[in-house]
């Protein structure tokens, strides 16, 4: 998997200190985009599941996938994230797919019954708030994965 990197400790990117690993490539094209060099497919460097997952297991914090856009590797992710849930750590997942978008998809639906938290939606310059919580604009939706398989989506909240 094409990983840009992988940061132990962050604060941002979900509650808590978490590993965030960014995945390389990203086709969304938010004009305002915190990261433009994230958007290369060949960025970064290659690393198998297990470098990955030996850097998350080498920290004691939950995981934040992120990128670029890690949905657009939802096929080869579901392995990692399975391993990551068997080590009993919660997953955040930043994408710039609508969450109605990603249940009606195979793949990336797949990976999304392995995610905890969702923030879905590209990122729109108009929308920006600073003081929102974990996420650069209000169109973004923080998701409580499992209480939105009805497919109604239901918001995540602290103490969830
Ligand atoms: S989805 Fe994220 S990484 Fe992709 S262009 Fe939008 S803000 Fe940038």
């Amino acid at each position: 998997m094409r990983i840009l990197d992988i940061v132990p400790g962050t604060s941002v990117d979900g509650p808590g200190l978490r590993t965030a690993i960014y995945f390389a490539g990203c086709k969304h094209c938010c004009h305002g985009c915190h990261n433009p060099q994230s958007w290369d497919f060949t960025g970064g460097r290659e690393m198998t599941m297990e470098e990955v997952l030996k850097e998350v297991a080498d920290n004691d914090f939950d995981v934040t996938l992120t990128g670029g856009d890690p949905m657009y590797h939802a096929e080869e992710l579901v392995s990692l994230a399975v391993e990551i849930k068997k080590m009993g750590k919660d997953i955040w997942c930043y994408t710039g797919f609508m969450y109605e978008d990603i249940i009606s998809d195979v793949h990336m639906s797949h990976l999304l019954e392995h995610i905890d938290v969702l923030v879905d939606g590209p990122y729109i310059e108009s929308l920006r708030d600073i003081h929102l919580l974990f996420r650069g604009s209000s169109n973004q939706r923080l998701i409580n994965v499992a209480k939105s398989a009805s497919g109604h989506v239901v918001e995540w909240n602290w103490g969830d």
